[in-house]
């Protein structure tokens, strides 16, 4: 999930939850507020209620006080009524102005006597008929009755207040009755309705339930299980119990939850904006620039743009990765040039050569050709002046390859990098020419790499016998992918090699066909199945006596697959790919098997010579892995003779010399083949423990041809020099004679027997 969607997923529910806390918090907190405001707001609307009423108390009391006093009563209890009307009434009126501090509808002043003759009424109302309320005769009847000369209360009648005050006295003293003139006395009653009272109760009645009782005890009321409600006694004959509205309460708080929902709604939609915003500005978008530099860097190769130097984390981050990215681009750099360039001579490796070679295919580009360069004796060079010299040819010869291939016009022309030049391997080189027009302008590249290895090869360690062989193959003709056409170009440098070395060939279907059998017999030769194989032994006769006095082991291959593949095809490959020392010691073993049926055939001084590959004999382990091999078989060593190729003898080495003295002591007499033919000094031929040489072919056959003198001279010094000669290849009986006048001591050719199995030798016998 993207940064950005975690924010909303995660922070957004935070916020949520945090200000669902906070409401449910803040809801408590206020419906408790509120709860109690309006608690203290009932018992406000109380105390208002109960000095209204206080207020009222004392007016109806001060009426009164000054309605039963001597000068107001006077005129009323004189029985001159009309006059006495008149003066009461102006009396009231003046008493009631004097102390009109309060609101009334009625005020009713009633004078009565104790047999409920009503002996004065008045009231100020709008009512031109009213009379005196039942419950003033109801309250004075019951005051004769029980004696009481007082009453001061309050009741409620039809939905009002009233406040009555009643005062019995006699009307001659104005005081209350004695005991005996009860009868006598005369009640004043006034009653006063509280209108503000009134008023203000109403008032209330649409917040709250308003309950008025004579007795304060308002448990029997019926609730609204409301927690805001109160009573107050306003005196002792009247309560009031005041209740807020249960509905209005629910009402308020569903107004004040709905108020802090949206509040809390709108409050998490801002913070969410705001956090998001502030989270992508900040932390998001540095981020994402970040992920784009990097993706930058991995899928566009670009560079990763210098971070700025602010100080919080994603800018640090970003530094550290500027230089881990750094680091990794030098280091990147060093690897990329280690693993795409060659170290010695600083020219691109083969694997770059490839990828170059594809370029220049994928680009279109047409006439392109492939040079393959292999260095003729540098293994001499290498082994004979140490590898110090061998690494200055190298690199001697990239410089100067380089400079002779890349001025041209013709070979580089479109090729912008200088992988059109590589070092393939060893002593191997190659040269991609691009856009070449002709096979001539090939050709002239090719004559000025060859011309650098005029008069031998110069470079800062010296003059070195060296040459090179050049194969060229062309695209599309000869390959249409880059390792085809560098197989192709191999396969002609190698036709370059077995034609004399030193040249360069072009690329030819023969040879194609010619390189994947050579392909073929590496891979067969890889397997190490020698089941195809076997021997073939071609006698050697004596020059005095033509008995034969020897046998050289020489092997066939009859393959199902390649048909038969000649020894002289066959071992050159096996040789340079390393793959002959399991081969030879499979020939040492089975000749050793067969060398009692030989000696039996052709008596016990009968010698079987077997070819050792030259190869092998720089071999620091091959002594002994052949002492291994022959270990369990009897046979003596005498005359057992090991063949050493002449042709590479120029390679001699300490550890050749080495092996041949072990072979020596272990009792194997030593062979030098095809003297003659390669490069053998003739000091070396004196330095190595030698019984026998054995005069080349090649030699033999220019025997009439003007060579009869040279083969004289060989074999006149070999003699000298205490060897022991054969002649090879002799093929005619005049070439024998010559040889044997010459002083050869043994023979061999086709003039006396072909190379044959060993049951052939023995049915011929
Ligand atoms: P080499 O050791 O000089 O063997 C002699 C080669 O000359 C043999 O060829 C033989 O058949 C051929 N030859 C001998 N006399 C005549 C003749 O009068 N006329 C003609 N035209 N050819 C003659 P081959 O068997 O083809 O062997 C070629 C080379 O292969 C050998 O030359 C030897 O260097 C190598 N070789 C053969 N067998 C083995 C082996 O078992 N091990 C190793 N290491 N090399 C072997
Ligand atoms: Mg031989
Ligand atoms: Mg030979």
């Amino acid at each position: 999930m993207k940064l950005s969607k975690r924010v909303w997923f995660s922070i957004v529910p935070v916020l949520v939850g945090s200000y669902l806390l906070a409401l449910v918090g803040t809801y408590y907190l206020e419906k408790q507020s509120y709860l109690s405001n309006e608690k203290t707001r009932l018992e406000m609307q109380l105390s208002n209620l109960y000095s209204l009423y206080i207020l009222y108390d004392s007016v109806i009391d001060t009426y009164f006080l000054s309605f039963s006093s001597d000068e107001f009563l006077k005129p009323i209890l004189n029985e001159d009524a009309l006059f006495s009307t008149a003066v009461i009434e102006g009396n009231i009126n003046r008493s009631i102005e004097n102390l009109n501090a309060v609101e009334y509808d009625v005020l009713t002043l009633v004078v009565m006597e104790s047999n409920s003759r009503i002996k004065y009424f008045y009231e100020q109302s709008d009512n031109p008929f009213s009379e005196p309320s039942g419950k003033i005769l109801e309250f004075v009847e019951g005051m004769f009755s029980e004696r009481t000369s007082q009453l001061n209360t309050v009741f409620i009648e039809q939905d009002k207040t009233l406040g009555v005050r009643v005062k019995i006295i006699n009307p001659l003293t104005m005081e209350p009755p004695k005991s005996d003139d009860w009868d006598d006395a005369v009640a004043v009653v006034l009653q006063m309705d509280l209108k503000n009272l009134d008023l203000l109760k109403h008032d209330l009645s649409s917040n709250y339930k308003v309950l008025a009782s004579k007795v304060h005890d308002f448990s029997h009321v019926e609730k609204n299980n409301s927690d805001v409600h109160a009573s107050k006694k306003l005196s002792l004959f009247l309560s009031v119990y005041l209740e807020y509205d249960q509905a209005l309460i629910e009402l308020r708080l569903r107004d004040l939850l709905f108020k802090a929902v949206f509040a809390v709604f709108l409050l998490t939609i801002f913070s969410s904006l705001l956090l998001v915003t502030l989270i992508k500005r900040y932390v998001t978008k540095p981020i994402q620039n970040l992920e784009k530099n990097i993706i930058g860097v991995n899928d566009d190769g670009k560079d990763f743009p210098p971070p700025g130097d602010d100080d919080d984390e994603i800018s640090a981050l970003s530094r550290s990765f500027y230089n881990l990215y750094g680091q990794l681009q030098s280091a990147y750099k060093k690897t990329k040039v280690l693993a795409e360039t060659d170290s010695l001579t600083q020219l691109s490796n083969r694997r770059m050569f490839i990828v170059h070679l594809e370029r220049l295919i994928d680009r279109g580009c047409q006439n392109i050709s492939v040079m393959f360069i292999d260095l003729d004796n540098f293994k001499f060079v290498n082994d004979n002046f140490g590898h110090d010299a061998g690494d200055a040819v190298l690199a001697g010869f990239s410089e100067q390859l380089q400079s002779v291939v890349r001025p041209s016009d013709i070979v580089m022309g479109n090729v912008e990098d200088s992988s059109g030049v590589s070092r393939l391997a060893g002593d191997e080189f190659a040269v991609a020419l691009s856009d070449s027009s002709s096979e001539t302008d090939v050709n002239k590249v090719g004559l000025r790499i060859l011309s650098i290895f005029d008069n031998g090869f110069d470079c800062p360690a010296g003059r070195f016998p060296v040459s090179a062989s050049i194969g060229i193959a062309a695209y599309p003709r000869d390959g249409k992918t880059a390792e085809e056409l560098i197989v192709s170009a191999d396969a002609a440098m190698y036709q370059s090699k077995n034609n004399g070395k030193n040249q360069m060939s072009f690329y030819s279907s023969e040879l194609a066909a010619l390189a994947r059998r050579e392909l073929l017999i590496e891979q067969k030769l890889k397997e190490n199945n020698f089941s195809e194989f076997t021997m073939y032994y071609m006698p050697v006769v004596d020059a005095k006596t033509s008995k034969i006095v020897g046998v050289e082991a020489l092997i066939r291959w009859f393959s199902k697959d390649l048909g038969f593949v000649s020894p002289d095809e066959f071992i050159p490959i096996a040789e340079s790919r390393g793959l002959f020392q399991e081969l030879d010691l499979w020939v040492v073993e089975k000749v050793m098997l067969d060398v009692p049926a030989l000696h039996e055939l052709f008596g016990e001084r009968c010698k079987v010579a077997i070819n050792i590959s030259a190869a092998q004999l720089g071999s620091e382990n091959f002594f002994l892995r052949l002492m291994q091999v022959i270990q369990d078989i009897d046979v003596s060593r005498d005359y057992i003779e090991l063949e050493i190729t002449e042709t590479f003898s120029a390679t001699m080495t300490a550890q050749v010399e080495a092996n041949l003295n072990l072979f020596k002591q272990a009792g194997f007499s030593l062979a030098l083949d095809d003297f003659g033919a390669g490069h053998t000094s003739l000091q070396q031929l004196l330095d190595y423990p030698l019984d026998v040489i054995k005069i080349d072919k090649t030699v033999v056959d220019r025997t009439f041809t003007g060579g009869g003198e040279l083969l004289n001279g060989l074999i006149g010094f070999c003699k000298s020099q205490g060897y022991s000669v054969t002649a090879e290849g002799v093929e005619t009986k005049e070439q024998a004679d010559f040889l044997i006048d010459a002083g050869a001591d043994t023979l061999q050719g086709f003039y006396f027997a072909k190379p044959q199995p060993l049951q052939e030798l023995i049915k011929n016998h």
